[in-house]
Parts: structure tokens; sequence; C-alpha cells
């Protein structure tokens, strides 16, 4: 018997500008939204967001899981939940659709209670949280323009998509150019993507000093947590993990070695707000700092990233959740967009976003819906 009816729709859909990484241009976005509606009418909405370099091979394998797993899946909600609780599938498509499906499920609970799903989650959930800016142009001139923007912007902490440039000289004249474009009193954070080796961060960060860098998010490649431990011990900029936070095992060890200052949280890659609270927590115990931040999500993912934002415990740094203006479209009808550096969670119950059909209908991508 079907007591969940789940069903999906992908999309692809391009950045509003290509957003350049150390992974190479962002230009398109692959992803799907699905809902699973309970017997008594209730949906909930989820979305299976892959990081976007690899969405294009890790999307058709999540979905292709989604679909073998559909009939546990609709047997309802108690065994949807001892499915999530013991995830057959640890890959990114695996992880990507876990948060996903969880999403949905978390979602329909807190609007059968009648709660945002932050306040579902925490009694003490925030009701704003502050966000930073993404500056995603390559050159010189476009990175600076960009960070004056969002300055104008009421933002107050910026952040600069790094290991880019071509030479240590070009990353350093960068990086001198946007924190001389923002003045002295704004946040300035690298995101690396994991472009450089230890010695290559290490001098660099050094060369930077004087540029008062609140942060650098993984300036190390993923799988390379002796390095990143080391970019802490000799470099004098604090250090984030982003993509090495690839669930809670990964986190333990990251702690462990004491090789960051703060875990980035995402999602898709922690899979899901139950796995990236438990991250938060233990990070918590060790003083080191979480930040959550999308994964280039459209509306419904980055929904749920604002609401695990909101049901943090803490003082929380500045969050990645200023995205929802980078993609073409945001599949829903109330767009997440901040004013004065702040995201406000929306005030209705679940994720507080309806689907925009009409949206999904034009981004939606070919042959693939159920
Ligand atoms: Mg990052």
């Amino acid at each position: 018997m079907v007591s969940l009816a789940l069903g999906w729709a992908a999309y692809r859909m391009p950045f509003a500008r290509p957003v350049a990484t150390a992974h190479g241009w962002l230009e398109h976005r692959a992803g799907a939204i699905l809902w699973l509606d309970g017997p008594d009418g209730v949906r909930g909405l989820g979305e299976v967001a892959p990081l976007p370099h690899l969405a294009e091979r890790e999307l058709p394998r999540a979905l292709a899981l989604l679909e073998e797993l559909r009939s546990e899946i609709e047997r309802g909600e108690p065994e949807l939940e001892c499915l999530l609780d013991d995830w057959p599938d640890c890959t990114e498509a695996g992880r990507a659709l876990c948060a996903a499906l969880e999403t949905a499920l978390l979602e329909a609970r807190a609007r059968r209670a009648g709660l945002p799903l932050a306040r579902w989650l925490s009694g003490e959930a925030r009701v704003t949280v502050s966000v930073n800016a993404v500056v995603t142009a390559a050159p010189v001139a476009g990175a600076v323009d960009e960070a004056r923007a969002a300055v104008a912007a009421g933002f107050r902490t910026v952040k600069l998509k790094a290991g880019v440039a071509e030479t240590e000289a070009a990353e350093v004249e960068r990086v001198a150019a946007v924190r001389a474009a923002i003045g002295p009193e704004v946040r300035l954070r690298l995101d690396a993507n994991g472009a450089w080796t230890a010695d290559r961060a290490v001098r660099l960060l050094r060369r930077l000093a004087s540029e008062e860098i609140e942060l650098v998010e993984q300036p190390v490649p993923a799988g390379d947590l002796e390095g990143l431990a080391e970019v802490r011990r000799r470099a004098p900029v604090p250090v984030a993990a982003d993509e090495a936070v690839t669930g809670l095992e990964a986190a333990r060890r990251i702690l462990e070695l004491e090789a960051a200052d703060a875990l980035v949280l995402k999602l898709p890659v922690a899979g899901g707000i139950t796995r990236a609270r438990k991250i938060a927590e233990l990070a918590a115990e060790r003083g080191c700092a979480v930040i959550v931040t999308s994964a280039f999500e459209a509306g419904v993912g980055l929904a749920a990233a604002l609401h695990l934002a909101a049901s943090l415990p803490g003082p929380l740094p500045a969050c990645g959740l200023a995205t929802a203006e980078l993609l073409a479209a945001t599949l829903v009808d109330e767009p997440l967009l901040p004013s004065g550096g702040e995201l406000r969670l929306p005030a209705r119950p679940g994720l507080g976003v309806t689907l925009d059909t009409a949206a999904l209908a034009r981004w939606r991508r070919e042959g693939e819906e159920r």
C-alpha cells in the first residue's frame, strides 16, 4: 500500500552570469525538485542538488537511486525515517538524495505542526540570518565592481572566489584590490575551492596578512586533511573546511586533526539537516564555528539551508545563503533575497516556499520527470 506519493521533476538552468571557481566556470545548474504527498494531503518538498560542477554526472545517479528506492520510500513516513537513518549510499549522489528526501519529510512534519521548519527544529530558532555576498567575477575590475555593489547593498561580509588567478602575484593583487574597494570595516573571506597546495596556501596567505582576511575556505583539496591542518598551523589566517565536510565521520576527523577553525555545512554534501545539525553540535563542543552555505540550489534547497542556519544555537558567522540571484530562476514564488546583509526566515509553516510550476516547466530537463 502506498501511503506517501513521491513525485519529482529535474531541471537544468543557466547561472545568471557564469561563476568563476577553482573548479572552472559554472555555467549551468542541474538538479531536481521532489515532493512527497501524505495521505492527509500535506506535501513536503525537497531539492536534489549535487555540487554544481559534479551535477551533470551525479544527478542522473541520484535519480536512478530514487527510483530504486521508490517502493521503500512510498511505504510511509516511519519507513522513510528508518531508511534515512540507515542510509545505504554515501556517494556524492546518495548524500544529495538523502538530504532532499529528509527535507521533504521534515517539511511535512513542520507543516502539520503549523511551524516554520527552523522553529520546529529548535524552539530558539533565529528569525534572521546574516549572510555574505559572494564575488564571482574572475577579472580584477569585475571582482572590484561586484564587491563595491555588495557593500552598497548592505553586506558586511564579502566572500571572494580565489584560486582563479594565473600567478601568485596576480592572486595577491586581486585580493588587495577587493580589500581596497570594500574598505577596512567589511569582512573579507576567500574561497580557494581546493586550488592550492599547502605550501602555496601558506605563502599566499602570509603575503595577504595585511589584508585582514576573515578566513580562507578549503585552501587545499578536500582529501588533504593533513595539508589543511598544516595551513591552519602555519598561515596567519583562520581556515574553514568546505568540500572536505562530507558527513559526520569526515567532520569528526577534521575536528580530531584540529584542521579547521570553521566547518562549512552544505546540505547536499553533509547528507541532510539532521546530519548537519549533528556536525554543528560536534563542532561547537570543539570550539569550531560552522557556516551554513548553499550549494547554489534553487529556492527549495536554499530555503532548507536557511532553516538549518536559523535553527543552530550560538553565534553564527555570516552564512553563504545570498545566492538566489545567481541562478536564472529560483523555481519558487517567494525567492529568498537578502536585505541589508540579512535573510529573513519565511513565517509560513514548513519551508515557507511554494513551487513555481510555470518556472519549473520552463526549466524542466528534457525527458526526466516522474
Ligand atoms: Mg566553499
